[in-house]
């Protein structure tokens, strides 16, 4: 069974984002980047099923930037087999990402393709539905639980007040919510071993996908701050302040 992962770089969760003096989008030079958290949740699932003997290859994708090879690395060394790398100076709308996987995975014909739910830049949340979509395959968004037997991935999925397990006929496409598994971290030794892994390039045009985006973004801003809070003496002033000053009863 062979297993397609998207990984997506993206600004360190760990750094504080700072938005652009000129308001056009945060700030990426000389920052910390990393993979996608929800990234590397697909990825330690891939990995789990490789070493339970279910899954035989594991290839990390990632579009992106000449740096995405850094992030391709990571899953590497945390035990990807092979890497594909889709080189793109642009930003990525996630229907030009899940159009670029998806000739991926004409070219690949994998068993399955895990992405994560969500990438924490854009929180977009589209790009596995839409994955699914374009190739015609069943998918199992938010993943609490993946269990693969004869030719089935069972997908016990997250969802509001409680948890709903689908069948998917494979190939098909699984996204991954946060209690999926622990994702482990690499071992130097196999840091060094990913050096000599491969990672194979292709441009967009390659794959006859046009990267122009559909959308403008117009302008970024902080969120406002928080006011500083105020301690009350008694409940009887509390009710007073709730009533005339934030004036909620
Ligand atoms: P999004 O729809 O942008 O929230 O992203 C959902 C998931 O799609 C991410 O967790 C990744 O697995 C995958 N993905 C999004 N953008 C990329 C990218 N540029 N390269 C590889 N995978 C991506």
């Amino acid at each position: 069974m062979k297993i397609l992962i998207a990984v997506k770089r993206v600004i360190d969760p760990n750094v504080k984002v700072r938005i652009k003096s000129d308001q056009s989008g945060v700030e990426t030079t000389n920052v910390k980047m990393a993979m996608n958290p929800f990234d590397e949740i697909a990825l330690e699932e891939a990995v789990r099923l490789k070493e339970a003997g279910t899954a035989t290859e594991i290839v990390a994708v990632s579009a992106g930037p000449q740096q995405a090879q850094e992030t391709l690395r990571t899953a590497l060394a945390v035990g990807a087999d092979r890497g594909v790398h889709i080189v793109a100076e642009v930003e990525l709308e996630p229907l030009i990402v899940a159009k670029l996987l998806s000739a991926i995975a004409e070219r690949e014909s994998p068993d399955l393709f895990i992405l994560g739910k969500q990438a924490i830049d854009d929180d977009s949340s589209q790009t596995g539905q839409m994955l699914a979509a374009l190739l015609g395959w069943p998918q199992g968004t938010f993943a609490y639980k993946v269990a693969i037997e004869n030719g089935t991935a069972t997908v016990t999925r997250e969802i509001d007040g409680g948890l709903e397990t689908v069948a998917l006929k494979m190939p098909a496409v699984i996204t991954t919510d946060l209690r999926l598994n622990e994702p482990r971290y690499a071992s130097l030794p196999n840091i060094m071993k990913a050096k000599k892994k491969p990672i194979e390039t292709f441009k967009p045009e390659d794959l006859g996908v046009d990267v122009a985006p559909h959308l403008a973004t117009l302008k970024v801003e902080e969120p406002t701050g928080r006011k500083a809070g105020v301690i009350v003496e008694n409940a009887a002033e509390l009710v007073e302040k709730l009533r005339n000053e934030a004036k909620v009863i």
